[in-house]
């Protein structure tokens, strides 16, 4: 069945849910059990991963189970795990793995976040991180060291867009007996079928593109079958648990992720092609378009694009970048991304980042009429030839 099929039916189970089309929320954290076989009979299993029955909240519940499920098959892994945030699936599944001693190899273009993770909480555990330019691709290697446990990929980085080469990195982690982990939560499991290209662990900031709309926190990691039972053990040790209702609006979102991602690609890429005509702009950070940086990747691995890439401004005041995104009706100021709705902010460079001088910002194009979206960034792009002076006597 084709991904637009599976979407509709992925986490459903009508069946055994007195016939309701969508798997209920199940607000739980005990269950309770008839007689002392049932009861022993659970506690036995319970360390078993492919045990699917009900124990206690914090191993997760029939409506956590389905948005797992749901994730895991269409992303072609082995099973999920729900977790309350992105950033906590990143921190479960690198402790999953890693331990004091070892050595982990991050693209340098990562989530600003999961490099605060990696530089300040975990050396104080012993696990150390170094940084990799994110165009190496088989030539990572070199940087492979002896106690090298992970590889950590994000394609394209969230912040300046380069496309790395998946299964060249999963190729040389694997040669040297080390993982590939990938912050897949660009493309999501609809547009990069992570598991297809050598990746043993994925995970997703459902946050945004999964959930959707802006409402609710939430992650998901997916493992390979020969990690499952360890990554899970780990992240439910440490107590990684999301509830129901958000797991509910994670299916949700689901059920519509086709047509978002198919609406928010087209309105990206117009706009992302409108902006390079500018003369205000010096570049457009976008996997599809033939400029970006690997972009030939891009097109040999990914199955569609999404609403979020970057464009640099020739260099202006200070004031007059303030003027350009405050003039703006359509595009918020506003962290995250991933939602029905169009978001701007300024955005760090990483620091092996080859683009060009002058204003880095992070465009999250929603599903309002594209018209619409260019003419606020045409309104706004006409204040950056206003001097600062003038500005001043206009404001
Ligand atoms: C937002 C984000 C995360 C973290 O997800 P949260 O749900 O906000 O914790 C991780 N990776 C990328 C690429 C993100 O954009």
């Amino acid at each position: 069945m084709r991904d637009d099929t599976r979407l509709t039916h992925l986490g459903r189970d009508p069946a055994n849910h007195a016939g309701t089309v969508n798997t209920p929320v199940y607000r739980s954290s005990t269950f309770i059990w008839p007689d002392t076989g049932t009861l022993e009979n659970h506690l036995q299993q319970a360390d078993d991963p492919h045990y699917r029955g009900h124990i206690y909240g914090r191993n997760g519940n029939p409506t956590t189970a389905a948005f797992e499920d749901a994730v895991a098959q269409l992303e072609g892994g082995f099973r999920g795990l729900i977790m309350p945030s992105g950033l906590a699936a990143i921190v479960g599944a690198v402790l999953a793995v890693a331990r004091a001693g070892d050595h982990i190899l991050v693209t340098d273009n990562c989530y600003w976040h999961a490099r605060q993770v990696f530089d300040q909480v975990l050396p104080r555990y012993g696990i150390q991180a170094t940084y990799f330019a994110p165009m190496l691709g088989a030539d990572i290697a070199g940087l492979l060291r002896p106690n090298t446990r992970l590889v950590y990929a994000e394609a394209p980085g969230s912040s300046t867009f380069e496309v790395q080469d998946i299964p060249a990195l999963a190729e040389a982690a694997h040669a040297h007996g080390a993982l590939l982990m990938l912050d897949n939560t660009w493309a999501t499991p609809l547009f990069f079928k992570a598991f297809e290209h050598g990746v043993d662990i994925s995970i997703h900031a459902a946050t945004k593109y999964l959930v959707g709309h802006s409402d609710a926190m939430l992650g998901v990691i997916v493992t390979t079958e020969a990690l499952y039972a360890s990554v899970r053990e780990t992240v439910r040790q440490l107590g990684y648990i999301a509830s129901a209702d958000d797991a509910y609006l994670g299916l949700r979102g689901l059920r519509t992720l086709g047509v978002r991602l198919r609406q928010h690609q087209r309105s990206a890429l117009a706009v992302a092609q409108w902006l390079q005509q500018r003369p205000e702009v010096a570049q457009v950070l976008h996997p599809a378009l033939p400029e970006a940086t690997g972009h030939a990747l891009f097109k040999r691995d990914f199955l569609g694009s999404t609403g979020l890439f970057g464009v640099v401004l020739k260099p202006v005041y200070a004031p007059q970048a303030k003027a350009f995104l405050e003039s703006l009706q359509l595009f918020a100021m506003g962290a995250s991304w991933g939602g029905f709705e169009s978001l701007i902010r300024p955005q760090q460079r990483h620091p092996s980042a080859h683009i060009e001088p002058g204003v880095l910002l992070r465009l999250h194009v929603g599903l309002e009429a594209v018209e619409d979206l260019i003419a606020d960034l045409q309104q706004g792009l006409e204040r950056l030839s206003v001097t600062p002076l003038a500005l001043r006597n206009l404001s």
